[in-house]
């Protein structure tokens, strides 16, 4: 046996030992596609078919499989991973096609594998002609955690994240919305990674800011036709941030796409910090498209998913640093007074790993204490949406939502709705235009009026003060 087919075998041992290790799952989803290139003395060289395997086994599993590797072969000090290429695909291929005794499973496999990788090429080469945004690593469905807030939005994503190529798309366009911090990027991310790295579907992920300057980059160069070509050979579509979508072409393209793609039966899913009805950069149309899906809000992350999700940042911290310990007492402090974001939850986290290492103290509540105490912020207010204000002033003031939107001028409807766009102005983010757009087509002017008005009042009117107080309480609580 020559010892090619000697490393090949013991390739096979390894694999069975990886599999082993990690579990069929784990194995299945990244490493059924690893195979071996050579080994030379102290380094094994390995390849996989995309660089977001390559990336992904890197950050999480290089130290797992060169135990293995050493199990087999002690003098092993190295793994080297690469992205195979068309080339090297076919030739491993190839080579495996000629024993056909030796290993009947694997051929089969190999067979299987080579359709995949075939699609995956075109897949990775779209994503760079389309400036796909790089994807982070961590942010998987494995490390994102489920609670009430977001088991809906978890479960559209995954939805997705499962289907397979040439399914009936069930929601179009999945649009998925929530405050900073919530979660969005990690989600999106998770669909866009388990499609390029497990399912044979061409998963293209964008910022919205990447969908402009993509564009407008395309059309300057006068590849606008290429570029259009391209974005129609993916399968999913994720575009995040799209509150961030600016400039009339660039519109008018997004919506070219975005029909385009849905009348293909592609699936498109978009991320947000607000309702569809809020963006107010976008025309109707799109708008109307884009709630014409499925609309999922991720809310606030409550206490226990706060806590969860800061479980489960320690225990992957402790896999590079193994004395890296937080005592329950310190996670439940943390997870109780920092209840912004996920983000302030790494920021608070990371600090105690800090401390811990830079001083080599343990954690603990004192020092928790201090670390983060200015991350403890007096509670954010809630977003409020117009429809909300509309909806509580109606039943304060006994009238209809749609008395509030009418033309009708007489004085029991004119009051409150001033309140509202008072309200709206004051609780909301929303430009004038858009308050008007949302009252039944009005003009900014009369918005203006009416929030001058009502301030006016509230001035010489505690009555009026009062209510208004009231309002607001039981809008923000
Ligand atoms: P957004 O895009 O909504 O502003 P991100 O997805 O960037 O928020 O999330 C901010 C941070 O919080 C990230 O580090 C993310 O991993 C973490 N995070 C948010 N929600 C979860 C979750 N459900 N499980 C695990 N981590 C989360
Ligand atoms: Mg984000």
């Amino acid at each position: 046996m020559s010892t090619k087919d000697k490393d090949q075998e013991g390739w096979q041992r390894v694999r069975q030992l990886l599999r082993v290790e990690v579990g069929e799952d784990v194995f299945s989803s990244w490493f059924a596609r690893m195979d071996l290139d050579t080994v030379d003395g102290e380094t094994v060289r390995m390849s996989v078919p995309t660089r977001f395997l390559k990336s992904w086994i890197n950050s999480h599993y290089t130290e797992r499989v060169l135990a293995c590797w050493r199990a087999e072969l002690p003098a092993v000090r190295r793994i080297e991973l690469v992205v195979r290429t068309a080339v090297l695909r076919n030739a491993t291929i190839k080579a495996k096609v000629a024993e056909p005794v030796e290993a009947p499973r694997e051929i089969k496999s190999g067979a299987e594998r080579g359709d995949t990788r075939g699609a995956m090429l075109p897949a990775q080469a779209a994503h760079e002609a389309l400036g796909g945004s790089p994807l982070d690593p961590r942010l998987t469905f494995d490390t994102f955690v489920v609670g009430r807030s977001n088991t809906l939005a978890h479960a559209a994503g995954k939805q997705v994240a499962l289907a397979r190529r040439g399914e009936a798309v069930m929601f179009n366009p999945v649009y998925i919305h929530a405050g900073v911090g919530l979660g969005k990027t990690h989600l999106l991310q998770s669909i866009a990674w388990a499609g390029n790295g497990v399912s044979d579907r061409r998963v293209l992920y964008l910022t919205a800011e990447k969908f402009m300057y993509g564009f407008v980059a395309a059309l300057k160069a006068q590849t606008a036709l290429a570029f259009k070509e391209a974005l129609r050979g993916i399968d999913v579509l994720v575009i995040d941030d799209l509150q961030f979508l600016q400039g009339k072409s660039t519109q008018v393209e997004f919506c070219h796409t975005l029909n385009a793609l849905i009348d293909a039966g592609r699936q498109v899913v978009i991320a947000a910090d607000r309702p569809p009805g809020d963006l107010e950069s976008l025309d109707d149309r799109v708008r109307s498209r884009l709630a014409g899906g499925l609309v999922v809000e991720i809310g606030a992350l409550e206490e226990e998913l706060r806590l969860e999700i800061l479980k489960s940042r320690v225990a992957s911290a402790r896999t590079h640093h193994s004395g890296f310990d937080v005592p329950q007492g310190v996670l439940a402090f943390i997870a109780k007074s920092v209840t912004h974001n996920g983000r302030d939850l790494d920021g608070a986290l990371n600090r105690l790993l800090a401390h811990n290492k830079l001083t080599g103290h343990p954690v603990t509540m004192d020092m928790a204490e201090r670390a983060v105490r200015d991350l403890i912020r007096p509670q954010e207010p809630k977003r409020v949406k117009i429809e909300d204000i509309q909806r509580v002033v109606a039943r304060q003031y006994n009238v209809s939502r749609a008395d509030l939107l009418s033309s009708r001028r007489t004085a029991n409807v004119v009051r409150p709705r001033q309140i509202a766009m008072y309200l709206a102005k004051t609780l909301t983010l929303r430009s004038l235009p858009e308050i008007g757009r949302r009252f039944g087509g009005r003009d900014h002017t009369t918005v203006l009026h009416a929030v001058r008005k009502i301030e006016g009042l509230v001035d010489n009117d505690n009555m009026l003060a009062e209510e208004i107080e009231l309002l607001k309480r039981l809008l923000q609580e």
